[in-house]
């Protein structure tokens, strides 16, 4: 088969390599039919991600094809299409049964395409497959559903849930990349009286009030967004600031932002040490909260697709065939002059 490998920092080649066989009793393989590229695989390729070792294949999002079922998988069967999540879970150990599936003991957790081989290839083996794989439901298309495997319940899961967006909230997003949109998309399942984003690059500012929901955008390259937010708020700050962008300044924008008894939801994954303005904030009965997704949420953002109430569709931006997968990273990656936010990648 064809695949996407990774060859230590700044190196990448879609080449031939062997087919993925079932290893154990409970994994899947799947033949890829539509797949994305993550700000997670381009952290990979700059070396940001030690873990994952020369010669991995790469990817951890994608809808394809059941080929060839383990014997202790049950809840799929060859010829079944599903959806994969970012996240493996065994489903029996004890954070799998806290429903923290990202801590997965038993080697699960985020493991496709950083510790085993992804789902930028043709063929990909699926570890833990009945808790891994979602049934695609009936009467939608691939780019309706491609975007659960990964932003939408991180978004969701880490930004909203975790912050505990309520009705009527001001909810600031600090970030309007894919992982920023998809929060505010889904925090306005919960009815917020305004969403601000805000971000440096106007063409993710102009998307996310045209596609995403966004009320107010603020470029806080251009103006101060505390004095925005209070300003929209009458001096109280917002209620929920999600900071989904990872480097120190906006984790202590989040902070800024946030009201008395309001809480911050940490998405970004940071690098380097973020200052915790422990003497302003104890004062405040501040909440922040950090989490990797669970996606424990998959079955209900499935759900929400299927019903009509969520479209995560606007994220497809540009469409490649997969063996088009280098010329679609130099899209996804050059974001700021293509205003690119997911590519489709679809196998022929
Ligand atoms: P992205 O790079 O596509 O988007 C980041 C956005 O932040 C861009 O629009 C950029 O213009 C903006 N930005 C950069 N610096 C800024 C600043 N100083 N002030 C305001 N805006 C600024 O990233 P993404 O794919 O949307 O992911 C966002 C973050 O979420 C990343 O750190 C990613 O690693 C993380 N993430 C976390 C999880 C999790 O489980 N917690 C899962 C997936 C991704
Ligand atoms: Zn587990």
């Amino acid at each position: 088969m064809q695949a996407l490998v990774y060859h230590g920092p700044g190196a990448k080649q879609w080449e031939s390599k062997p087919d993925p066989k079932l290893e154990r009793p409970t994994d899947a393989v799947v033949r890829i039919e539509t797949a994305t590229i993550c700000g997670t695989d381009l952290h990979i390729l700059k070396g940001d991600v030690p873990s994952c070792a020369e010669g991995r294949t790469l990817g951890h999002e994608a809808i394809g094809t059941v080929v060839e079922t383990g014997d202790a998988v049950e809840n799929v069967r060859p010829g079944d299409r599903v959806l994969v999540s970012c996240i493996s879970a065994c489903g029996r150990c004890t954070y799998c049964r806290e429903g923290m599936y990202g801590q997965c003991q038993s080697g699960g957790g985020w493991i496709l395409g950083h510790l085993v081989d992804g789902t930028q290839a043709e063929l990909a083996r699926i570890p833990f497959a009945d808790n891994s794989l979602y049934p695609m439901p009936e009467g939608l298309s691939d780019e309706q559903v491609l975007f659960l495997s990964d932003i939408l319940p991180t978004g969701y899961e880490v930004g909203v849930r975790n912050g505990n967006v309520r009705p009527g909230d001001v909810v600031a997003v600090v970030g309007a990349g894919p992982v920023g949109l998809a929060a505010m998309l889904t925090a306005r399942l919960y009815g917020p009286s305004r969403i601000v984003a805000i971000d440096q690059a106007d063409s993710r500012l102009e998307k996310a009030r045209s596609e995403f929901g966004a009320d107010v955008a603020v470029n806080n390259a251009a103006e101060d967004p505390v004095e925005a937010v209070m300003e929209l708020t009458g001096g109280l700050g917002a209620d929920v600031a999600v900071e989904a962008v990872g480097v120190p300044a906006t984790f202590e924008l989040c902070t800024d932002l946030v009201r008395p008894g309001g809480r911050v939801a940490n998405v970004g994954v940071h690098g380097h040490p973020a200052t915790l303005h422990l003497e302003r904030l104890w004062i405040r009965n501040v909440t922040i909260t950090t989490g990797l997704v669970d996606t424990y949420s998959t079955p209900t953002l499935l759900r929400l697709v299927a019903e009509g109430r969520l479209d995560p569709s606007p994220f497809a931006t540009h469409r490649f065939a997969m063996d088009e997968i280098l010329d679609a990273y130099q899209v996804f990656a050059d974001a700021a002059k293509t205003n690119a936010l997911k590519m489709v990648l679809t196998s022929s």
